[in-house]
């Protein structure tokens, strides 16, 4: 008996992975026929590297490649972002994003299309500039993808909107693009599609984490003000210094004591300035904070008690002025749409093979693509594995980590990737796009 049902599972398995495969052979032919290129582009963009709000030459690149497949081109879309349309009868409008930029990193990959380029910061410093967070990877598969879909206008309708957002790094691209008209010059998507490499999956699988997928960031700065003097005199001074210190371990308390545990949220102080001389007690000490949470409410909590912790330190030192807190940077968290996360989660599923997609969990990194959700774009964001398999073994085995995104030695591995990011984007925009049935976008 137990023979009979062994040889009926193995059956069934391989009747499941036969339909799996079939259902992918075409796609697959689809990816090779245009992969030489993308690869050839990929190694291009990696070479050439450019900073967030600089991406003149690589913007320019898309735009004409995007051009020729036939798409409507814009350029200098709040500043040097891209704006492809392809038009293709009634239906839904469907946006799916990459990024422009590089850092201000040095490459040490080794890679034989590594980047050696070297630039001029915005503050005039002598920076070496890398692909670090796979925006290159990001940029190649769209060009692919706009191939496929620009070849297949039968097996979809609808309007595919493909966007070229500059600065991400230094997340003023979105809301440059908004602010320029992205929503009202070009049609409002009804759906936003977007996918951010990691090393944390190997190359050829993908993740999801509906709902709340990456943070809300605040980046809040804090000066403490104190009255200076002799270091040996301390009696005629009130210290900044003291304060400061007591200062970042009463924000430290916050998340563990007045935040509901369950509920993510970071407090990090990234840097403390303050003096300049040993035997002298300064005016100012300052603080760098960078603060991560998901809800509005706990984000509301955060940044109030910031503001309560230091002005109650300020006034127990009996400081001759309440502390400057300052809120200079703010990224909202990115939502993944739950219906949509659910549908094509089982879409992709079904095309990569049941395991090479998984739920992830969420993340208390953040990125400016929530700047479209929150201008109404339902959205789908989901995490490209770009890990080499072998390395990302040995990495679970040993425990030590891969070379995170930002990482001179970031490396993505190239063909599994790119192919694995083109066969997603192609099934989610299919789907999205009516894949020629009646079936509208859905999810909102
Ligand atoms: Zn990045
Ligand atoms: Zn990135």
């Amino acid at each position: 008996m137990k023979t009979i049902i062994l040889a009926l599972m193995i059956v069934a398995s391989a009747a499941r992975a036969q339909t799996a495969s079939s259902n992918n052979s075409s796609l697959t032919a689809e990816v090779n026929s245009v992969y030489p290129q993308v690869q050839t582009l990929y190694a291009d963009l990696h070479q050439h590297p450019e900073l967030s709000s600089h991406e003149v030459n690589t913007a320019a690149k898309l735009a004409s490649q995007l051009r020729a497949l036939g798409y409507a081109v814009t350029e200098h879309v709040g500043g040097s972002g891209v704006v492809a349309l392809l038009r293709n009868g009634a239906g839904p409008t469907i946006m799916l994003r990459t990024e422009l930029d590089a850092l201000p990193v040095e490459e040490k990959t080794g890679l034989p299309y590594a980047s050696k380029v070297r630039t001029k910061d915005d503050a005039g410093h002598d920076v070496a500039v890398m692909h670090a967070c796979g925006h290159d990877i990001h940029m190649a598969a769209l060009v692919g993808t706009a191939e496929i879909m620009a070849k297949t206008k039968d097996q979809w309708h609808g309007t595919l909107m493909l966007i070229s957002q500059p600065a991400e790094e230094t997340v003023g691209g979105a809301k440059g693009m908004l602010a320029d008209g992205l929503f009202t010059r070009f049609p409002k998507p009804d759906v936003g599609v977007a996918l951010h490499t990691t090393n944390n999956l190997p190359a050829g699988k993908v993740g999801i984490a509906p709902e709340y997928a990456l943070s809300n960031a605040d980046t809040v700065n804090i000066t403490i003000y104190g009255r200076g003097g002799h270091g040996a005199r301390p009696e005629t001074t009130v210290d900044p210094i003291v304060i400061a210190a007591r200062t970042i371990l009463g924000l430290q308390t916050i998340v563990s004591r007045e935040i509901k545990p369950g509920n993510p949220a970071v407090i990090t102080v990234g840097y403390i300035q303050g003096g300049t001389k040993n035997n002298i007690i300064p005016d100012e000490a300052h603080l760098g904070l960078s603060v991560r949470s998901f809800t509005p409410e706990v984000r509301k909590h955060l940044l109030s008690a910031i503001q309560r912790v230091a002005k109650a330190e300020a006034e127990a030192a009996d400081a001759p002025k309440l502390p400057l807190v300052q809120v200079t940077e703010s990224t909202d968290a990115l939502y993944n749409d739950p219906k949509l996360a659910d549908r094509l989660g089982q879409v992709l599923s079904q095309a990569l093979g049941a395991g090479n997609f998984e739920k992830s969990p969420p993340e208390m990194v953040s990125e400016d693509y929530s700047a479209f959700v929150q201008a109404g774009v339902p959205s789908f964001y989901f995490r490209l594995g770009v890990a080499d398999p072998v390395k990302f073994k040995e990495s679970e085995a040993s425990g030590v980590p891969l070379p995170s995104n930002h990482s001179p030695f970031f490396a993505p591995d190239m063909e599994p990737s790119l192919k694995t990011a083109i066969e997603a984007e192609v099934v989610v925009l299919r789907n999205l796009l009516g894949n020629g049935s009646s079936s509208t976008a859905g999810g909102q």
